[in-house]
């Protein structure tokens, strides 16, 4: 019988696609000899079973669990249900990635009208038996019956109010009975269901619930906007109760082993005395600061340091803990490795290194490289501050900086941000229903909750600026209104926030580039030691070519020389080009550009020195440059001096049903070789006058859209006539490449033929996409989000190369280049070369370089890395596999086969880890 339920005891870390993280981590916990209560896990696999079974457990599951449920009871010497000495249990969900707050946990479970008071009997303690049932009607009406929390909250605050009191902890145990029945008349008016008695009818409703949650809204738009596919279903843990809320000796809380904000090595988290369960990360009671548990509980609180190193030391990576104390007595009920900002991660990473707690290669693959883009992000600028209306001023729970206009829920956030707004999303508190509204605002502020908040942890995971607990600042979230220190903020208010102070600014600041630290360079160096490919970046500009220096480019993959035509001087003699009836009056206005894109390439250059610049000719269809509005054509026609008619005429030819395959590219020089001569000519001047100062450039051009071997061979004849001839001219001699992009399939296709001619290919992955996969660039959104959420296609294929279609072409370009150019440079400069799975990709397929927006440099440069680690980390797994069955096969053949393979192959693995360790 296939085996659905674990106990604690049988499980550990590595079993987490089993058990889920936080089942497989509980289970580590206990190996380790911490203080962890005893409870099982209901496998990820039961979760995958009850799906398939028509949302039913089935008689096996139930029974497996009966069973586990029985030896837990002995574990603790409790009875679940008895009413003398019931045992109480929490159900709570943990799927293999940990998905905060997704699914909701279960406290106080198998109380009932009769076991709570054999409770109140064996503790002593009426008010916590009551207060603990009353918290358990809530949680099981909420998650498991679907009456919202806040037909509960409405209650509590009824009597509460009644009786003029603020804080939970202040009512007795007469309110917390009046409070329990009218949860049970609340949860049958709204269910026409009775709260259950039976505890293993409450058991079963519960976990069934756990697994009904892992298909609703809030996991799947979590797991959408995460990338989170593959996973079996969520495992369900029922461990027993241990009690926060016993009196001022117990409490619960959250803390990281470092700084989750900052990365600094100081121990840091919040907790409440008094407390159960998700009181701290709710926001109802302001936490305190985990240095004053020192003051309350200093046996606990040194014990708890002292399982903050222990747990890092064991898993060598920033853990977030949870805990409870029940009368002095701690209990850890949660570790994980923390979320965390990218600064934190970075920091993190480079001192468990110095620490010596972990190697170079181990700190590199825990940056998560799209994360990097944080850093690189703005911030608010210092000087701007100084003048701003400062409003208010919360904990600073994720950093960087947004400018917005407030938005108060997540419907109002999505449709603004689609037409076009930037927002700022205000709260009270946020909960997971949130989560997309969250993900369209340029930043979250909330008045309530601290720096473990849920709005705190899932901003900081967004990588978003976040500003909590605002306390002096109120929402008024029907009314869409703030109301800080006298001020009022409606919704077409902006406000700035910078994440890392917490403070909050009336109208919008200016933001400022951010700088990197030394922390990011160790890192970067450390990646420039270990990978393979290069890293270039896609400049058009001296401006971006400086910035991409900054972030260590270390060349340019692709100059889209047509940038250099938008400018306002420029276009109107592009624009004369066009519009000429000939040849001749086609070379005049060329003539005139000549000059200019010379000077940009010299500049260009000689920011450039010494590194490799790919300069790719002209691209786009020539109609790009004509003017679309009526006025815009009177504009230049008046101008020009050339009839509005005639302009409109010319617009009209050239106008193509698909401009995109149309004439453009390389098929454009053809048809106008000019334009190629006045390019070579512009960049091999440049060239001439760069050497002449004493300096060096390696220089490629790069011919695009080939997809025959006869327009490169076009092409170039024009390029070496003209080099030739500057070089007379100038009287100097300079060295340069020339290839082409690889971007028409029939170019990777003959890719034999072209590499005869061409010294290099740059991938163009946006075009060979849009032509491999047949999808419009610019129309296929409209499709393509179904295509994903159906799944035909995982990714979009212009973020995430598509290894089995582009990335074939790709290898089919390399393989029959390499046999006719066995040394052949090859880069990619589509959008791809930013992307951490599409440079993961490239590196194994052998690239020299990988190409991509400056801002993305840092990224390409840790994935790269990453791959050569993870390329590397595999070969020695299998090794090591390799190995154990060699030797098994060995004592097979030798002594034949009277011990199960299995069984000799977990022999020999211990022997070998252990040979290995010393
Ligand atoms: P999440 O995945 O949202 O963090 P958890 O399953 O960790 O949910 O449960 C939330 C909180 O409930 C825990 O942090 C802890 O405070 C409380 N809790 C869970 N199980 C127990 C238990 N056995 N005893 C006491 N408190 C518990
Ligand atoms: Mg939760
Ligand atoms: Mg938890």
């Amino acid at each position: 019988m296939e085996k659905f339920v674990y106990d604690f005891k049988e499980g550990d870390k590595s079993m987490k696609e089993l058990l889920g993280g936080k089942g497989a981590n509980l289970s580590e916990m206990i190996l380790m000899g911490l203080p962890v209560p005893q409870g099982f896990v209901v496998t990820t696999k039961a979760c995958d079973f009850y799906y398939k079974n028509k949302k039913e457990l089935g008689e096996n599951i139930k029974k497996q669990i009966f069973e586990k449920m029985v030896e837990l009871q002995k574990q603790m010497n409790k009875q679940f249900g008895d009413k003398d000495n019931p045992l109480l249990v929490s159900v709570r969900s943990g799927a293999a990635v940990s998905m905060p707050g997704m699914m909701d946990t279960i406290l106080n479970l198998g109380l009932n009208d009769e076991t709570v008071k054999g409770i109140a009997l064996k503790t002593g303690n009426e008010r916590f038996a009551y207060d603990s049932y009353r918290r358990f009607i809530q949680m099981f009406g909420d998650v498991v019956m679907n009456v919202k929390h806040e037909f509960f909250e409405e209650i509590l605050q009824r009597i509460k109010n009644e009786k003029n009191i603020r804080n939970d902890t202040e009512l007795n145990v007469k309110d917390l009975k009046k409070i329990v029945e009218l949860y049970k008349e609340l949860i049958k008016l709204k269910t026409k269901r009775i709260f259950p008695n039976d505890v293993f009818e409450q058991l079963e409703m519960a976990i069934d619930a756990v697994f009904g949650s892992w298909n609703n809204n809030r996991a799947i738009t979590y797991r959408r906007l995460n990338n989170i596919s593959g996973l079996l279903g969520t495992a369900v843990n029922v461990q027993a109760m241990v009690f926060g809320n016993m009196g001022d000796d117990s409490g619960t809380g959250v803390c990281f082993t470092r700084n989750p904000s900052t990365g600094e090595n100081k121990f840091y988290g919040e907790f409440l005395m008094n407390a159960q369960g998700e009181d701290v990360v709710a926001g109802i009671r302001t936490p305190k600061e985990i240095r004053e548990l020192n003051k309350i509980l200093p046996d606990s609180y040194r014990e708890l340091i002292e399982i903050r190193e222990k747990l890092e030391k064991h898993y060598k990576d920033m853990q977030d803990i949870e805990f409870t104390i029940e009368k002095g007595r701690l209990y850890i009920l949660q570790t994980r490795n923390g979320k965390r900002t990218a600064q934190a991660a970075v920091k993190i990473a480079v001192d468990m290194v110095e620490e010596d707690l972990i190697t170079k290669e181990e700190a590199i693959l825990k940056i998560e490289p799209e994360s990097l883009d944080q850093l690189l992000h703005e911030q608010i600028d210092l000087s701007a501050k100084s003048n701003a209306e400062i409003l208010t001023k919360g904990l600073p729970a994720s950093p960087g900086a947004a400018v917005g206009k407030i938005v108060f829920n997540v419907e109002d956030a999505k449709e603004r941000v689609e037409a076009g707004e930037r927002v700022i999303l205000a709260r009270i508190e946020t909960s997971p229903e949130d989560i997309e509204g969250m993900d369209a605002a340029q930043g979250i502020l909330t008045t309530r909750g601290g720096m473990t908040s849920h709005a705190a942890v899932v901003a900081r995971g967004m990588g978003k600026c976040c500003v909590v607990g605002c306390s002096e600042l109120v929402i008024r979230e029907k009314d869409k209104i703030i109301e800080v220190n006298g001020g009022r903020f409606g919704e077409d208010s902006i406000i700035s926030l910078d994440g890392s102070s917490g403070e909050v600014f009336a109208g919008k600041l200016d933001l400022v580039e951010p700088k990197l630290g030394c922390n990011f360079e160790k890192l970067m160096q450390w990646t420039d030691e270990i990978r393979k490919l290069k890293v270039r970046t896609n400049a058009d500009t001296p401006a971006d070519a400086k910035t991409a220096i900054k972030f260590g480019a270390e060349g340019i993959g692709l100059c889209r020389t047509e940038h250099m035509f938008f400018e306002a001087d420029r276009i109107k003699i592009v624009r004369e080009m066009i519009l000429s009836e000939n040849e001749q009056g086609r070379r005049e206005a060329l003539n005139k550009i000549l000059p200019m894109q010379k000077s940009d390439f010299y500049e260009l250059f000689k920011i450039m020195d010494k590194r490799p610049v790919t300069i790719r000719f002209l691209d786009p269809p020539l109609h790009e440059f004509l003017p679309k509005e009526q006025k815009e054509i009177e504009e230049i026609s008046e101008e020009m001096d050339i009839e509005n008619k005639i302009i409109k005429k010319k617009i009209g030819e050239l106008h193509e049903f698909n401009p995109m395959l149309g004439h453009r590219g390389c098929r454009l020089a053809i048809t106008y070789p000019e334009i190629s001569e006045m390019q070579s000519r512009a960049v091999f001047e440049a060239v001439s006058q760069i050497i002449k100062e004493g300096k060096t450039i390696i220089l490629e051009i790069m011919i695009p859209l080939v997809g025959n071997v006869e327009e490169f061979k076009n092409q170039k004849e024009i390029v070496k006539k003209i080099a030739e001839e500057v070089k007379s001219e100038k009287k100097v001699d300079f060295k340069y490449k020339i290839g082409t992009m690889i971007e028409v399939p029939r170019g990777a296709i003959t890719a034999d033929e072209i590499a005869k001619e061409a010294e290099f290919f740059s991938f163009g992955t946006n075009d060979l996409t849009q032509m491999c996969c047949g999808f419009s660039r610019d129309d296929s959104n409209k499709f393509l989000k179904e295509y994903i959420k159906l799944g035909i296609y995982k990714r979009d294929p212009f973020q995430v190369l598509d290894r089995k279609g582009v990335g074939e072409l790709m290898k089919i370009a390399i393989n029959k280049a390499r046999l006719v150019r066995k040394n052949i440079k090859l880069g990619i400069c589509g959008e791809h070369g930013g992307e951490p799975s599409s440079v993961e990709f490239c590196h194994h397929i052998g690239l020299d370089y990988v190409s991509c927006s400056p801002f993305r440099i840092p990224i390409a440069k840790l994935a790269a890395a990453q791959a050569v680690i993870k390329e590397k980390n595999k070969k020695i797994k299998e090794n090591h596999e390799k190995l154990i069955k060699d030797v098994v096969l060995g004592i097979q053949n030798k002594f034949g086969h009277l011990i199960p393979k299995e069984e000799l192959e977990k022999e020999v693995k211990e022997i070998i880890n252990i040979e290995r360790l010393k």
